[in-house]
């Protein structure tokens, strides 16, 4: 038992890589099913918040290009067509079931900006008071590399905290952290539990993720060592298959599980 059964608040992250296919469109099945575990959880009574990247994917899956371009103008525009098309297709899901979703676009400034840090916590507050479904993005059209948090898994433990959530998942293309790399080692195998994000755990994480995506295992390791150190219990699992999700919160192992240390 993982102690999620009395999770109330929790923040799912979803990559790129779960919400395109490699043609760099929306895989419109994948999200359908998310969608539905989604608004069943919050029918449930959970408070549910989003985190979704694929901006800049989508974008450049509509605008057809070869591959996600390398210079800053053509991403951020890439982002501005691709999360619209995001909120979009998320908006016509969720209706489906008589969710109301709303869009926060967020930069590294905002949360850095006591002020502004306020006004988020404000309007998280209160769409979750309303029954919303927030779902959130970095701002990539105006954080630049500089400034930017640059990948969502961080961005999703900075949310978690914010909003005080009792648990962060992420949904990701691989089934958790394992013990070698599972596409060159076959003796690769899933670890269920890990207590503490030492330095040989954070060495398990290898290099960079799929192309579409961002951060690869060590933004997500990143991300469970903050949420973790905040009290707040996080799990890293495959996102292809969403009904999964009703596993964990049934209390079951699914994926690699970081207990909150507080
Ligand atoms: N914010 C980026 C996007 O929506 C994704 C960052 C990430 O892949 O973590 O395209």
């Amino acid at each position: 038992m993982n102690g999620l059964k009395d999770a109330k608040k929790i923040v799912f992250k979803v990559g790129t890589s779960s919400l395109t296919y490699a043609t760099g469109k929306t895989n419109l099945r994948r999200m359908a099913l998310l969608v539905r575990v989604l608004a069943d959880l919050s029918n449930a009574g959970k408070d549910i918040v989003l985190v979704s990247s694929g901006a800049i994917g989508v974008g450049v899956g509509k605008l057809g290009l070869a591959e996600k371009p390398s210079d800053i103008p053509s991403r951020q525009a890439a982002a501005c067509i691709g999360q619209c098309e995001l909120m979009f297709t998320y908006d016509k899901f969720f209706s489906e079931y008589g969710k109301i979703t709303g869009q926060l676009l967020i930069t590294k400034s905002d949360v850095e900006n006591d002020e502004r840090r306020a006004n988020l916590i404000n309007a998280f507050d209160k769409m979750l008071q309303f029954g919303v479904i927030p779902i959130i993005n970095e701002n990539d059209s105006v954080a630049v590399e500089e400034i930017a948090y640059g990948d969502n898994d961080n961005l999703s433990a900075t949310v978690a905290k914010l909003i005080d959530a009792d648990a962060l998942v992420i949904l990701t293309d691989t089934d958790g952290l394992f013990t070698a790399n599972p596409q060159t080692d076959e003796t690769a195998m899933l670890i269920p539990v890990v207590n503490e994000i030492t330095p040989e755990i954070e060495a398990l994480a290898g290099g960079r993720g799929s192309t579409r995506g961002t951060g690869g295992m060590i933004t997500k390791l990143h991300a469970a060592k903050a949420a973790t150190a905040a009290g707040i219990s996080t799990v890293i699992m495959n996102g292809s298959a969403p009904e999964d999700i009703y596993k964990l919160f049934d209390g079951h192992s699914v994926g690699t599980f970081f207990k909150a240390k507080v």
